[in-house]
């Protein structure tokens, strides 16, 4: 068992659920959690969904009141981590001020990748992470009002459908052959390609954005790579992020694509932990190293860390699982839908309801589903068993998911 103080850096969904979990295990010592953002610790899916739309004031996103941090007795300061003195266990905030640590985690994250075009810092060039920007952005978006978003991956087209649905002209931007690829199975792809086009949103693939025309310091337009020119307000960047680790490199930590730890979340040095979306991890289901972007990595590795912390050390095996809402579908994905090699259909992407099971050397590795919420859930625990149904199991609707279970 950890004596503490347990110091958590950052205060998103890996920070706040490790916070939370520790207490729940019973952790009696000293918890501080570092929050450089100027907020109660909050969720970030809804920013480019229903808060975006309108939904609700900013206390609806929070995971709980000021209130919740009292009686649990975790300390949240507001400032932001400097630097890591290892040999003395100390972490420096920017404030000036200090904490000693037993053990400590970053939990740190990732920022938006940022786009290196002329104008790109022009006001009206906008990206969507942090609560201030998704605020910013719905008071923003206006009927009638033109927008470029750059990159159709899950926030941009998140974004562009949600703009859609408030009456805005979207075309959105994508270098890659189609929406999501590097994340989606092409099937995926091509349902949502349909119904972002039947919305009335204009995807101009294999094209990249060279460069912000403004005048008098507003957005005008977007120049694309292949010499056309699309009209805008507003343009909404979504090409992606970078982990935050300098924190750790600077502490002499190895880092990669993310702040390097092992099956038990775990740095070279052993007081000091990495979780959620800055933290490079072992698998051992996959047998890689795997960065993830995802409300339930950052939750179960936090869930991870606070039972070791407590004396109850476990290898991370989490299975990955996500989702995203476009307009009227909800796509879901559990597992990894990558490196498969045959991909079959269940349901029927033309009714708006189906899901597409992945599969690598004859075994269920993913499965994607829209609309079909069964499916995800049986999915996943087919997934999370390390069982498999067969190709024509998985594409015959009449074959119960939860038979594979018993
Ligand atoms: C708009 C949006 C929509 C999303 N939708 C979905 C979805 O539908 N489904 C899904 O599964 N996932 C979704 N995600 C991804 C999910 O929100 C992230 O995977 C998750 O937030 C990761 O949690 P985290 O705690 O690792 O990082 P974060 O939530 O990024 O939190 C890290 C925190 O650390 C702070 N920080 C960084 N450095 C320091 C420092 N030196 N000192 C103090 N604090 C620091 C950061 O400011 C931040 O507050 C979405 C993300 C965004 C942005």
């Amino acid at each position: 068992m950890e004596q503490g103080p347990v110091l958590i850096v950052g205060a998103g969904h890996a920070g706040f659920q490790l916070a939370a979990s520790l207490r729940q295990h019973h952790y009696g010592g000293r918890i501080v959690l570092i929050n450089d953002e100027a907020h109660l610790p909050y969720q970030r899916p809804p920013l480019s969904k229903a808060y975006l739309k309108g939904g609700g004031a900013p206390d609806s996103l929070m995971f709980r009141p000021d209130k919740f941090y009292r009686d649990q007795n975790i300390e949240l300061t507001a400032d932001r981590a400097a630097f890591i003195d290892r040999a003395a266990h100390r972490l420096l905030l920017a404030s000036g001020s200090f904490f000693d640590y037993g053990h400590l985690v970053l939990a740190t994250g990732a920022r938006n990748r940022l786009l290196d075009i002329p104008n790109a810092n022009l006001e009206d060039v906008r990206y969507l992470r942090t609560l201030d920007e998704s605020e910013a952005l719905r008071q923003r978006i206006t009927q009638g009002q033109r927008v470029v978003v750059v990159g159709a991956g899950f926030i941009g087209l998140e974004f562009a459908a949600t703009a859609r649905a408030k009456g805005l002209e979207v075309d959105v931007v994508e270098l890659g052959p189609r929406v999501m690829a590097r994340a989606v199975t092409a099937e995926i792809s091509a349902f949502f390609e349909q119904r972002h086009a039947a919305a009335g949103i204009r995807i101009h693939f294999g094209v990249q954005a060279t460069s912000i025309e403004g005048d008098s310091g507003r957005v005008t337009g977007v120049s694309l790579s292949d010499g056309r020119h699309v009209a805008a307000d507003l343009v909404v960047v979504g090409v992606g992020v970078l982990p935050n680790v300098e924190l750790a490199a600077e502490a002499g930590l190895p880092v990669g694509s993310g702040i390097i730890v092992n099956e038990q979340l775990l740095t070279s040095d052993p007081n000091i932990s990495a979780i959620g979306d800055c933290a490079l991890f072992d698998s051992p289901r996959f047998g890689a190293s795997l960065r993830l972007e995802s409300v339930q990595n950052a939750t179960d590795h936090a869930r991870c860390v606070a039972a070791r912390l407590t004396g109850d050390a476990k290898t991370y095996d989490g299975l990955p699982w996500f989702w995203s809402d476009q307009g009227p579908d909800k796509l879901q994905i559990a597992g990894l839908t990558t490196g498969y090699d045959r991909v079959v259909v269940r349901g029927d992407a033309g009714q708006g309801s189906f899901s597409a099971f992945c599969y690598k050397a004859g075994q269920l590795v993913g499965v994607e589903s829209v609309n079909r919420a069964s499916d995800h859930v049986f999915g996943r625990k087919i997934l999370g068993l390390n069982r498999s149904i067969t190709p024509e199991q998985a594409a015959d609707l009449r074959f119960d998911l939860k038979a594979a279970l018993a």
